[in-house]
């Protein structure tokens, strides 16, 4: 054969790989088949790496294992794992009630293509009691979509018993559950149906890495979910999946450590004048205590606090004198941020007052004592300009 044919065909793997600790990352579009009776039998062969190759379904059955799921499809971002399974499991007419604190590109996504869909999107206050909820929706309503605790105001769903009476009514349930990340609440196990989550936060766990799940563990909407998938043309590639499932290792431990943390940071800001209330599910005399008593396993690092009211240049002296924290958004990785989320409270229907400028810390893997001296020096900043 000549130069050009043995170039093409050099190199190419011959028998088994060794095994290492972690999965191959098989890269490929093309996947070469046995046989001419293979090239179209789907049912017994994966015929194309858009479907994923070895790295994906490692990290698909390790977040079954997480998730008590059957199934769990990849979707390329933590906001694609929400728009794909609503594009999956709704349709023109179906109404789509969604949690008011959701995360705000879900709002987004409702208001300007599952309405130009036909699909009719209302939202509902977070504390409304599940028997009215569920009681009130229309015939139309074929889907719950929960956010809890939410990741700005951290108000929580009593999601299994919003399962429970939806379910009595042939209503579809799914939870947004990046807070808890699999770990501290399994959705699944609760009645839920979909349990979804941006994999991006606290799974990748190092702010580098975007991806999302959505766990089901009724057939049916195992196979609707991954059929979805493929109709969108969405993949996640090899690396990243690598990348999930190394996070995912040492998920128990950066949780239990970022929560632990977490909680001993807002016992400090409690006792501080500069702070109005504390929104952090965890704590007693928090708002939502004992659903998360009853439900949840631990907690994460993330919560929020109302500054007391003040202008709005002493909310930003208190941000800008942060020296450990970070400014921006996202959370779930190493290392603390803190942002101001008052802007995106703006679009919400039920209108809250937290008690003054509302303030969201993630708590990274830093020394507590560090940050706190570093949420002390922004509180002084902060002072400053209020008296
Ligand atoms: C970040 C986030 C998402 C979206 O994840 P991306 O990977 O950034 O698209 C969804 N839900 C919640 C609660 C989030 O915090």
């Amino acid at each position: 054969m000549s130069d050009e044919t043995r170039l093409i065909h050099a190199g190419k793997l011959k028998g088994d790989l060794a095994r290492t600790v972690g999965p191959p990352i098989q890269k490929g579009s093309t996947v070469l088949l046995p046989n001419a009776e293979a090239l179209y039998d789907d049912a017994n062969y994966l015929t194309y790496g858009r479907a994923g190759l070895s790295a994906q379904a490692a990290l698909q059955e390790a977040l079954a294992t997480l998730e008590g799921a059957v199934g769990v499809s990849l979707y390329p971002s933590g906001i694609a794992a929400i728009s794909g399974p609503l594009l999956a499991c709704l349709k023109a007419g179906d109404e789509l009630m969604v949690v008011d604190n959701c995360y705000k590109p879900v709002r987004r996504f409702c208001d300007s293509v599952l309405q130009r869909f036909g699909v009719t999107v209302t939202y509902f206050d977070p504390h409304m009691p599940p028997e009215a909820l569920v009681g009130g929706a229309s015939e139309a309503v074929r889907m719950i979509l929960m956010e809890s605790p939410g990741s700005l105001s951290f108000e929580m769903q009593d999601a299994p018993r919003i399962a429970e009476l939806a379910r009595a009514r042939g209503i579809l349930t799914a939870c947004d559950n990046t807070w808890a990340a699999g770990l501290l609440f399994r959705p699944l196990d609760h009645g839920v149906d979909l349990s979804i989550q941006a994999l991006t936060k606290y799974v990748g766990g190092h702010s580098d890495v975007f991806m999302g799940s959505c766990a089901a563990r009724d057939p049916t909407l195992v196979r609707r979910l991954a059929d979805g998938v493929h109709h969108m043309g969405w993949a996640v590639s090899g690396e990243d999946a690598y990348d999930m499932l190394r996070g995912l290792r040492t998920l128990p431990l950066r949780m239990a450590r970022q929560g632990q943390a977490g909680l001993e940071i807002a016992e400090w800001l409690r006792g501080q004048d500069e702070v109005a209330a504390l929104f952090h599910p965890a704590l007693p005399s928090c708002p939502d205590h004992e659903l998360w008593q009853r439900d949840y396993k631990g907690a994460c690092g993330l919560f929020g606090f109302a500054l007391r009211p003040a202008p709005q240049a002493a909310v930003n002296a208190f941000l800008d004198a942060l020296k450990v924290f970070g400014l921006g958004f996202s959370w779930g990785g190493f290392e603390s941020l803190a942002i101001w989320c008052d802007p995106q409270l703006k679009v919400r229907k039920f209108a809250k007052d937290y008690g003054g400028p509302l303030i969201r810390l993630h708590i990274g893997l830093e020394d507590p004592a560090d940050l706190i001296a570093d949420l002390r020096a922004g509180l002084d900043a902060y002072a400053q300009l209020t008296t």
